[in-house]
């Protein structure tokens, strides 16, 4: 990420959200990004994973400049290389939660899906609660169908909104230890946005924002 810039209209009004945002990962790290509310944190990550476009500055992802592809090559980057877990989980409310993993591999042309979204879901803990609809899920419960689906194309950059949000604290242990046992399993790179500090202390680095700028990344001190 370099020199990233970002403003919103509202009311005739430009309001500038992050500026001067520079920073790397480096590939299979793990990297947190905490601050304030408002801070900047959700739009930063959004010009990250490429949902958004910055008003200037750049982004590289898997070693492509998100700013020189076009918006069919960034939905393919997305589909090949990355996963999204958002902070309202996002997932289809008429799918049950395992079509909710296998339709997307399906659409990508995945043999095997169901199979791939069967295990995934035992991997979470939801074996038993592959026909719930997300409706009859707990929030815990969607946060991981949503775990596993970010999981189902091993992706090498994972983005995490938020991911411990809402959940009671043993659940959202089980589902930082889920995104840990991937960075460690499958070298997927973290990328994670977080009010919990003692998930962002078990980050590589952390980045801090306050009033859209940085305060300079830190190494955390681990124990
Ligand atoms: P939180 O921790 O509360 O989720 P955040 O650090 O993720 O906050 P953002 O969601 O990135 O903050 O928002 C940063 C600022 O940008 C906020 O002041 C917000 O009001 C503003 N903002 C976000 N999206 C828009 C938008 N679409 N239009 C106008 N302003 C926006």
């Amino acid at each position: 990420v370099d020199r990233l810039r970002k403003s919103y209209s509202s009311g005739g009004n430009d309001l500038t959200v992050l500026e001067g945002i520079s920073f790397a990962v480096p590939s299979g790290t793990t990297f947190a990004i905490v601050g304030p509310s408002g801070s900047g944190k959700t739009t930063l990550l959004g010009l990250c994973a490429g949902l958004d476009t910055p008003d200037s500055g750049t982004v590289e992802v898997c070693g492509q400049d998100l700013g020189s592809l076009t918006e069919d090559q960034r939905a393919a980057l997305r589909n090949e290389k990355v996963g999204f877990i958002f902070q309202n989980f996002q997932l289809l409310p008429t799918l049950t939660a395992l079509e909710n993993v296998s339709v997307p591999l399906e659409l990508q042309g995945f043999r095997g899906a169901g199979e791939t979204a069967r295990t995934l879901l035992q991997k979470v803990g939801l074996a038993d609660r592959t026909h719930h609809y997300p409706s009859q899920l707990s929030g815990g419960e969607q946060q991981r169908v949503a775990l596993a689906r970010a999981f189902a194309n091993r992706p090498e950059i994972l983005f995490a909104d938020e991911p411990t949000g809402n959940l009671d604290g043993h659940t959202g242990q089980r589902v930082v230890d889920l995104l840990f046992d991937l960075n460690q399993e499958a070298g997927t790179t973290l990328v994670i946005v977080t009010h919990d500090m003692e998930l962002a202390r078990r980050c590589d680095r952390i980045l801090r924002l306050q009033g859209g700028r940085m305060l300079e990344p830190e190494e955390p001190s681990k124990p």
